[in-house]
């Protein structure tokens, strides 16, 4: 068994949403030997094999996994926070188990550009998120230098459909972001 066990050492507000809270549990070992195996089998999880962080999507929720502790975002409480815990030990060990009929897979996703994110902004460059032009905001969010809440325009219903594919593309790429 690769985890046999974790605890939830930290709560706090969560930075995407701040209704809802962020978890940090420190686990028995270290695990990031199944996050290529994770990276197959799972659609849409982000690896970063230097970092040896794995991030996967589920229901909405941010879990990211570390080799010495896990990351939970946007969710609703420690209950939950345990369920998803208690998910996440059984998905590793299943998966570190079948490891020999799984291909590793090592491959990063593909890495979020200022021009992806500037095509989704209003593109009017009205200066109210304090930069110059939207192509500097976009550069600056895609360096986690602003968030994306300082466009204000995009969160008008004139915009509520790039605002939407904004915020998944960033959530998809790791980012802490606020639901639209
Ligand atoms: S507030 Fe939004 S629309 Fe205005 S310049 Fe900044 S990024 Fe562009």
């Amino acid at each position: 068994m690769l985890l046999s066990s974790y605890k939830i050492t930290r709560t706090l507000p969560c930075l995407a949403d701040p209704e809802k809270i962020r978890v940090i549990a420190e686990i028995s070992g270290e695990i990031h030997e199944v996050f290529p195996y994770l990276n197959s089998i799972l659609k849409g999880c982000i690896y970063n094999h230097p970092a040896l962080t794995l991030t996967i999507k589920k229901d909405g929720k941010l879990l990211t996994l570390h080799a010495h502790h896990i990351t939970l975002a946007k969710i609703e409480d420690e209950k939950e926070a345990e369920e998803i815990l208690e998910y996440l030990k059984n998905l590793i060990n299943e998966t570190y188990e079948k490891r020999d009929q799984i291909e590793p897979n090592y491959s990063m996703a593909a890495e979020l550009k200022a021009l992806d994110i500037y095509r989704l902004l209003p593109g009017t460059s009205c200066k109210k998120c304090g930069e110059l032009t939207c192509l500097a905001f976009a550069v600056k969010l895609v360096g986690r230098d602003i968030e994306i809440m300082k466009c204000t325009p995009l969160y008008t219903r004139e915009y509520q459909e790039k605002c939407n594919v904004l915020v998944e593309l960033l959530s998809a790429a790791g980012y802490d972001v606020p639901s639209a």
